[in-house]
């Protein structure tokens, strides 16, 4: 099998990255087995008892995927063989990041979706991360056993059903990305674009399928229904229905980087470092995005990531770009089989390599032999930390493994941010929500043996500006220079573009300037933009000053400061314009230091944002709950109780779906009470959907409790406080 796989790795053509995709319990973990057991990887008895992919205990204890991690299997179509590189993505969406950087490294997904419960909300994230990453998919509706054995549909009403599914799935991909429905990503039974089956009982079946071998729907429906799931599992097989659409409808490295690449960095297409990775180039440089960071207990820390051009061996000395550049010399070089890591000589571009000795890399470096390179556009997560948690170590001789410990935590999963209170000394933890924050202190305790202490969790605020301030000035401690400063709040259509990646310091400013001032931004702004941090942006209006070049460093320094704690709460500040107007600088360099500069500009922004209105944000969730229409009203209830709002309620035959979004901070023990109300009927899920403004009435009470909690003075502070 090693041999196969290594052979198969020199050639491009012959190789599909993919990645399943799916809401939870749609049947990802139980694909995935079956596939690898059909394709030899794992004995066909094993499959399904032992969950192959999850080799995290904690999934094992869950029966839910946490870590993406990788394997490969040979398929033979046609009479060729196909090397599939799989990539395991979470099947939970506190884990949405994580589905991110998967998406980075494949070129195709496989959605599923269960035949019974339809698409659920994040079926639909999933699929809009894959088509922003240019993945293309394709379609596996899943547990059709279930259509027909407990709910007796018929064969025509298992049609019609069917066919629902699709279109769903499809008006989502046009509603996502017209033009590339119209170009072809739109789902198709007839080409083969869809499979059907059941993960379970190990069987599939598409239209091509059925026209190759002969069996026909009729004959599908039939064994099912008579349970004669043996019969289907060997006549229909589901790794080689599955295998055969993978190989068939999902693009080749070559064929996908010639578009991804257009889509995932913004360099100069022309530039040698372009055309090898648009051409997926084995003798070209070497450009590897990593998409994650695991531990090792032999090998230490083991980057995986997709090769786009050149070939990575033993000895290469690579730079990691970022903000400080390092040359990091490659260790090993392997590929993923199941579990295990194996060694190669050589990888070439197009295939997903794991590799050690890049010391300096985190999740979504890009590592390269070139000296200069534009870095990949940066992972975009769709959700963002709403909980904290904070975290001791039960004995004091322990604080020195447990923050290095937190530090390998922050590099293994880029959704969770470590930070440290500095007033109180204690280290903190925000992830995604309670489920991810417990399995990550979960695992600090079991796998990396620090025993801690965990405060329950708390609900993560932002801060912004509501209205205008300025000019505001800011003084340095010597009174020698002066910044002055107008903040108002971004327009929300660019705080979008920001989002979307589609503007960024990675750009060129011309085409940065452009898409700015397309969207509505002053021209002169859009032109003067310095740097943007998260949703925040700072714009430099002066002209010609003396010494600025050399002092902005600084003033960018103090601003960034001010946007790690806001006035109010102390909390992270979002979508705030600031614009230098005037500054003046002391002539001699040593009166214009860190020390000065630094200081005024920040104390100028934090005066400035409670002149202009600071305002608490708090993270809310969408919540999709599906119950029998006798329940319509307890869990209506169960939303607006817990100051949400109802906002769509669908109905199919005599189930109900109710469609709402309620604040985090009075979401928990929602699944309990749900249960409860429901008597245990519901079927939900619930998503990040953004940060909101606290209403006015409870502002007062929720900074209150945050400065009590983070040790702050009980009084907010004025702006002379930080003026003076
Ligand atoms: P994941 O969360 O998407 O990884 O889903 P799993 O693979 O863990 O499956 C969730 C549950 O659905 C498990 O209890 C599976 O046994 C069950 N399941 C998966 N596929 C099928 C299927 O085709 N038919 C039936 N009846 N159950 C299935």
């Amino acid at each position: 099998m090693v041999e196969r796989v290594t052979e198969l790795m020199d050639k491009p053509e012959r190789i599909r990255n993919i990645g399943i995709v799916a809401h939870i319990d749609h049947g990802k973990t139980t694909l995935s087995d079956n596939l690898l057991a059909g394709a030899g990887m794992i004995s066909e008895e094993l499959a399904g008892k032992q969950l192959f992919m999850d080799s995290d205990e904690e999934e094992q204890v869950r029966g839910i995927t946490i870590d993406a991690s990788n394997v490969s299997m040979v398929h033979e179509y046609d009479g060729k063989e196909y090397l599939i590189n799989m990539i395991d993505t979470p099947g939970h969406v506190d884990f949405g990041g994580d589905v991110t950087r998967a998406m980075r490294a494949v070129d195709g997904a496989v959605v599923v979706v269960d035949a019974v419960e339809g698409t659920m909300p994040q079926t639909e994230t999933v699929l809009r991360q894959a088509l922003k990453e240019g993945v293309r998919p394709v379609l596996f509706i899943n547990k059709v056993d279930r259509l027909i054995n407990e709910l007796k549909v018929d064969e025509q009403e298992m049609q019609i059903r069917l066919g629902k599914v699709i279109d769903k799935v499809n008006k989502l991909i046009k509603g996502m990305n017209e033009k590339m429905y119209n170009e072809g990503w739109k789902l198709d039974a007839a080409k083969g674009t869809v499979a059907f089956g059941s993960a379970l009982y190990n069987w599939a079946v598409s239209v091509p399928f059925m026209k190759k071998s002969g069996v026909s729907f009729k004959e599908v429906y039939q064994k099912c229904n008579a349970g004669e799931m043996k019969w289907l599992a060997k006549n229909s097989p589901l790794h080689a229905v599955l295998l055969d659409m993978v190989v068939k409808h999902l693009p080749n490295p070559i064929e996908a980087q010639d578009r991804r690449i257009h889509i995932i960095w913004h360099g100069d297409y022309n530039s040698s470092e372009g055309k090898a990775m648009i051409n997926c180039d084995p003798n070209g440089p070497v450009c590897l995005m990593v998409t994650d960071i695991s531990f090792d207990p032999h090998a230490g820390e083991v980057a995986t990531g997709r090769l786009f051009s050149g070939t990575l061996r033993r000895g290469t000395e690579c730079y990691i770009m970022g903000a400080a550049k390092r040359v990091n010399r490659i260790a090993q070089v392997g590929i993923f089989m199941g579990a295990e890591r194996i060694e190669v000589d050589a990888l070439p571009a197009g295939n997903i390599a794991a590799v050690t000795g890049l010391k300096d890399a985190i999740v979504g470096s890009t590592v390269t032999t070139l000296l200069e390179m534009t870095p990949f556009e940066s992972l975009k997560h769709y959700s963002e930390p709403v909980m904290t948690v904070a975290v001791e170590a039960k004995n004091m001789k322990d604080l020195p493994k447990l923050v290095e410990v937190l530090r390998q935590v922050a590099k293994e999963d880029p959704t969770v941010q470590v930070s440290i209170n500095e007033e109180t000394g204690e280290h903190l933890i925000s992830g995604m929500g309670e489920l991810h924050l417990e399995i990550i202190t979960g695992r600090i305790k079991r796998d990396k043996g620090v025993d801690i202490i965990t405060s329950p969790p708390i609900v993560v605020y932002r801060e912004t500006v509501t209205g205008r301030a300025g000019p505001v000035e800011g003084k340095s401690p010597n009174r020698h220079n002066r910044f002055y400063i107008e903040l108002e709040p971004m327009d929300p259509a660019i705080v979008q573009l920001i989002q979307e990646g589609k503007v960024s310091m990675n750009q060129q400013a011309i085409e940065r300037r452009d898409i700015l001032a397309e969207a509505g931004m002053d021209k002169e702004e859009a032109k003067n933009v310095k740097a943007i941090e998260g949703t925040n942006m700072f714009i430099d209006m002066t002209k010609g000053i003396q010494y600025l070049n050399e002092t902005m460093e600084l003033v960018l320094e103090g601003w960034r400061e001010a946007l790690r704690g806001g006035p109010l709460a102390d909390e992270q500040v979002q979508n705030l314009k600031v614009r230098l107007v005037d500054v003046k600088l002391h002539e001699d360099a040593i009166h214009r230091g860190p020390a000065q500069v630094i200081p005024a500009v920040r104390s100028a922004v934090k005066a400035g944002m409670l002149m202009a209105g600071d305002s608490l944000l708090e993270p809310t969730q969408k919540i999709q709950i599906t119950v029998p229409s006798e329940q319509m009203g307890a869990a209506t209830s169960q939303i607006q109780g817990r100051r949400g709002q109802v906002y769509d309620i669908q109905s199919d035959g005599d189930t109900m779906t109710i469609i709402g979004k309620a604040p985090v901070a009075e979401l928990f023990g929602f699944a309990g009470d749900v249960r409860s109300a429901t008597e245990g009927r519901a079927m939900w899920s619930t998503e990040f959907a953004g940060f909101e403004l606290v209403p006015g009435g409870l502002v007062d009470e929720v900074v209150k409790g945050i400065r009590r909690r983070k040790g702050l003075k009980e009084q907010i502070p004025r702006p002379e406080d930080y003026l003076e």
